[in-house]
């Protein structure tokens, strides 16, 4: 168990020579060693970790330290640091080096935190069970032959079984939210535009978001504060002002509207997560929140139009593996064609082969306008749903997932079972709005239950205040 609760604590007590950094280092190494079989990580950093915890323990009692001086952080897979390798979980990129550093986590390096390791995932972050990686699945710790959910499956893992203190997932349809219900822990999905995607392996780039996942919501809000903001390098990274978050948690004596659509309480909800969530909305009426109804009616087509959408932009995003520029190259090919046929055939494994050809289908000749345009406008048609209802109310509040995590290996044959798993979660990376998951409870097996919340767009503040709201006075 972490001797502190969240950052603040943390720092308080190497401040106060209470805690040694190299010790919390040593510590969550050791963690990761004796829970190699969660298989969490690609990549630990031992070497650099311990070197760094000496320094930024000098620069905390020296006063003279950033915001996350000592967070022991671990980033996805998909995220290029300078040097190390960038593999998204594919045979393809198996031996690609990063030329640089995205940007999210070089805002986090420069608040002196520290980077512990690479994270595992769904290969290229497509996929809900994090079994679709070429570095093999990762195993929930709340109950080891269960999945931890996907793609952010690893960030996930490691955060629940303490083996580092905050880490990065992505979230394009859910692989944040998702894998943190699964897993029992806080997952961020911020505004789309919030935080700048520059070194972020691209999937879907019209939906891609980078966020953390945490024990508190404390420390969410501090790492999505450091990591904000406009970037040159990415021409979707919004100015939108960014409030003070970490330090503005408190609601006071502000009640915010909460919505509730019929539309995430149907048929595939698992009735004990229905209860779990209808206690919490129970609790929080009896201290005074509003509760109502709110229409989603589009919320039928979100399946379709997000796995239209999304492989649509992956076929084009993924065309730049051709085994001439990155990463995996065939051997034993007599012609051009047959190399870039043979490079990709043998790099990327089933589901991103899928995506591609339901990519390439969608936007072919004679589909584009009935299958990727009309997609377009419902697209359109589900962000104006969330206009309407942010017109009435502040925050909306579903279940995160309709189940908890499955067993592996059971809905990896059936790709559309699979997919129903983000039924919930897709539709805020349609809209563009953040979301976050809230660990509420647990199941009568044992396993966690999550709560989605979701705001409208650069509404973070009010989204986490009511996650901490719910953290600190109903859980
Ligand atoms: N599970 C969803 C998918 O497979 C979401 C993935 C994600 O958010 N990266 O596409």
């Amino acid at each position: 168990m972490l001797p502190y609760k969240n950052h603040t604590e943390k720092l308080k007590l190497i401040k106060d020579g209470k805690l040694s950094l190299t010790d919390n280092v040593e510590f969550f190494l050791d963690q990761i060693e004796k829970n190699k079989h969660l298989n969490a990580y690609n990549f630990v950093f031992n070497k650099e970790v311990k070197e760094q915890a000496g320094s930024v323990e000098g620069k905390i009692k020296s006063g003279k330290h950033g915001k996350l001086a000592g967070m022991v952080i671990a980033v996805k897979d998909v995220l290029s640091i300078k040097d190390k390798l960038t593999t998204c979980s594919s045979k393809i990129l198996k031996d690609f080096t990063s030329l640089y550093t995205a940007t999210a986590v070089k805002k986090l390096i420069d608040e002196d935190a520290i980077i512990i390791g690479k994270t595992n995932c769904d290969e290229f972050a497509m996929g809900s069970s994090n079994e679709n990686s070429a570095f093999g699945n990762v195993l929930n710790p709340v109950d080891n032959a269960k999945v931890p959910g996907g793609s952010s499956g690893g960030s996930a893992a490691a955060v629940a079984a303490e083996l580092c203190d905050v880490s990065l997932g992505t979230d394009t349809g859910g692989s944040i939210r998702q894998p943190a219900a699964f897993c029992g822990v806080y997952g961020l999905k911020p505004t789309y535009g919030r935080v700048s995607r520059y070194g972020l392996t691209a999937f879907a780039s019209s939906f891609d978001s980078i966020g953390p996942f945490s024990k508190n919501v404390e420390d969410a809000a501090l790492v999505l504060e450091v990591m904000s903001g406009n970037d040159e390098n990415d021409s979707t990274s919004s100015s939108s002002p960014i409030p003070e978050l970490s330090g503005n948690l408190s609601l006071g004596d502000k009640k915010l509207k909460i919505g509730i659509a019929k539309e995430y309480f149907g048929e595939g909800l698992s009735q004990e997560i229905k209860t779990a969530i209808e206690n919490i909305i129970l609790k929080l009426k009896s201290v005074g929140f509003e509760v109502e109804e709110i229409q989603l009616p589009h919320t039928e087509y979100t399946i379709a139009t997000y796995y239209i959408l999304t492989t649509a932009e992956a076929s084009s995003n993924l065309a730049r593996y051709d085994g001439a520029r990155y990463g995996y190259r065939s051997e034993n090919v007599s012609s051009l064609i047959e190399m870039y046929k043979s490079s990709r055939s043998e790099g990327f494994g089933n589901e991103v082969k899928r995506r591609i050809m339901l990519g390439t289908y969608v936007l072919s000749a004679g589909y584009y306008d009935a299958y990727y345009r009309k997609a377009q406008k419902v697209r359109r048609f589900i962000k104006n749903d969330f206009d309407n209802a942010f017109n009435k109310v502040d925050i909306i509040l579903t279940p995160t997932s309709p189940t908890t995590a499955f067993k592996i290996g059971e809905k990896s044959s059936d790709p559309l079972e699979m997919y129903l798993s983000d039924i919930y979660t897709t539709s805020a990376n349609l809209a563009g709005i953040p979301g976050i998951n809230v660990p509420i409870a647990k199941s009568s097996e044992g396993l966690p239950i999550g709560l989605q919340l979701l705001a409208k767009q650069f509404d973070e503040l009010n989204l986490l205040k009511m996650a901490f709201y719910i953290q600190e006075e109903i859980l």
